[in-house]
């Protein structure tokens, strides 16, 4: 094939994804009493929001500062902008942030979240506070549910029901920000707590692209959250023709969810690789824009016992990836009810990660966290749910959402 009939293929390929995402739009984030959020506008879109209002384009930048580098959910506090001003705004718009439904907060002190948004729907938020430093990161869902059904994930048993739009996607960053009272103290300092975000929650991030790309161009204005790019790292499950876009206009960390090494077994585990095959996933990692030593591409492979985590595998992963500037994240298996798999025995997670080591890649293998409240990802959500349905008589097997058959790619 030619080059250029490639490039063509690949387009075209990037054109019916993004066009099925759009079957999964969120509603306009928009009250019931017409007033519209000012989350998750881009900064020409909160201009022209104001120029409909009759007001100059310096007060999206006043605007933009209050709110996502001061935090301010209340037009009221907003200093610099005079009374007759903040009432105006007011009667218009919003600013706003998805509803905590749950909050648990572990002995260790990770803290996860169930949000609600204003349609009812709901995802998962967590925050897992770095062991060494004072600072953290907070794992965040870009879609309601997945498409995708990956074998050992719990999110991977919900359908998809829609995506998550950028002012959801900014605003559980924001609601969490909030839940530690981590917005700069009138004399401006940093918040540090805070201060890296994970794309891993519910969801896959590159089948609703352009909500997430939107959603973390706003993260990284400097003149509002200002987190560098080196600091977001966004996980997919292997959606190759988004991937090169999304490290050549977003430019965060990339970590690729491998979990097997042959074809066959990751066709079962995960089964968009029948779509996207390891050697076509390798290959847009190595082509990858914003990967260098500095910044690695994380591979992160689940351990499950007896499937995954022999030394052969461990051995046909450094040869996967030799010469790709990674580290492997080897993450144990978080059970959940139902669930088929089994976590690797230390001994096979220790004789794994010593290969890949030898091979010279950085192996950490990701330390079990909150584990008293800490249910694998996407149980919250089925919780809360099971727990209306048993108290609410309108929603016992009448879903409010749409379902669809998977899988949707
Ligand atoms: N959809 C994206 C991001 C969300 S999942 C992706 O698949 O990469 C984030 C990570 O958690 C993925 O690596 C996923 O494979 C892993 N994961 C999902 N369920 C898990 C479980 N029960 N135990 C351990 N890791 C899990
Ligand atoms: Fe979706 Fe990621 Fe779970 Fe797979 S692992 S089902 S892609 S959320």
């Amino acid at each position: 094939m030619s080059a250029n009939l490639a490039a063509e293929l690949t387009e075209a390929e990037r054109d019916r994804i993004l066009a099925k995402s759009a079957l999964f739009t969120p509603p306009p984030a928009r009250l019931a009493d017409g007033r519209r959020d000012l989350v998750g506008l881009s900064r020409a879109e909160l201009a022209a929001e104001l120029a409909e209002i009759g007001e100059k384009p310096f007060r999206a930048k006043q605007l933009w500062h209050w709110i996502y580098h001061q935090g301010a959910v209340e037009f009221s506090r907003m200093s610099s902008i005079a009374r007759p001003l903040q009432e105006k705004l007011a009667e218009r718009f919003v600013i706003g942030r998805p509803e905590a439904a749950t909050v648990q907060t572990s002995e260790d002190a990770t803290r996860k979240f169930l949000f609600r948004f204003r349609d009812g729907q709901e995802a998962e938020t967590v925050y897992i506070p770095d062991r060494e430093e004072d600072r953290g990161a907070v794992c965040i869902s870009s879609q309601v549910g997945c498409t995708l059904s990956c074998r050992f994930c719990h999110t991977g048993t919900q359908a998809l029901v829609r995506n998550l739009g950028s002012a959801e996607i900014v605003g559980q960053f924001m609601a969490a920000r909030d839940s530690y009272g981590e917005w700069p103290s009138p004399k401006g300092e940093t918040p540090r707590l805070l201060s890296t975000i994970v794309l891993m929650g519910m969801g896959e991030p590159l089948y609703n692209y352009e909500n997430v790309a939107k959603a973390m161009t706003i993260v990284m204005d400097n003149e509002g959250i200002g987190l560098s790019r080196r600091r977001i790292t966004l996980s997919t499950s292997g959606v190759v023709p988004m991937i090169e876009r999304c490290g050549a206009e977003l430019g965060v960390n990339l970590a690729v969810s491998l979990h097997a090494v042959r074809d066959e077994l990751r066709d079962e585990l995960v089964p968009l690789n029948r779509k996207y095959p390891i050697a076509e996933l390798i290959a847009a990692c190595r082509r990858y824009p914003a990967a260098s030593n500095a910044r690695r591409i994380t591979f992160e492979y689940v351990m499950l016992r007896g499937v995954n985590d022999t030394p052969a595998d461990a051995r046909e992963l450094v040869r996967l990836i030799a010469g790709i500037p990674a580290k492997v994240n080897l993450i144990p298996f978080n059970p959940w009810p139902g669930s088929r798999f089994e976590t690797s025995t230390a001994a096979a997670i220790d004789r794994f990660a010593g290969i890949v080591m030898d091979a010279g890649f950085s192996s950490p293998v990701r330390s079990p966290r909150g584990q008293d409240i800490l249910a694998a990802c996407g149980q919250l959500r089925t919780d809360s749910r099971r727990s209306r349905d048993e108290t609410d008589p309108r929603r016992s097997r009448d879903e409010t959402a749409p379902r669809r058959s998977r899988p949707a790619a």
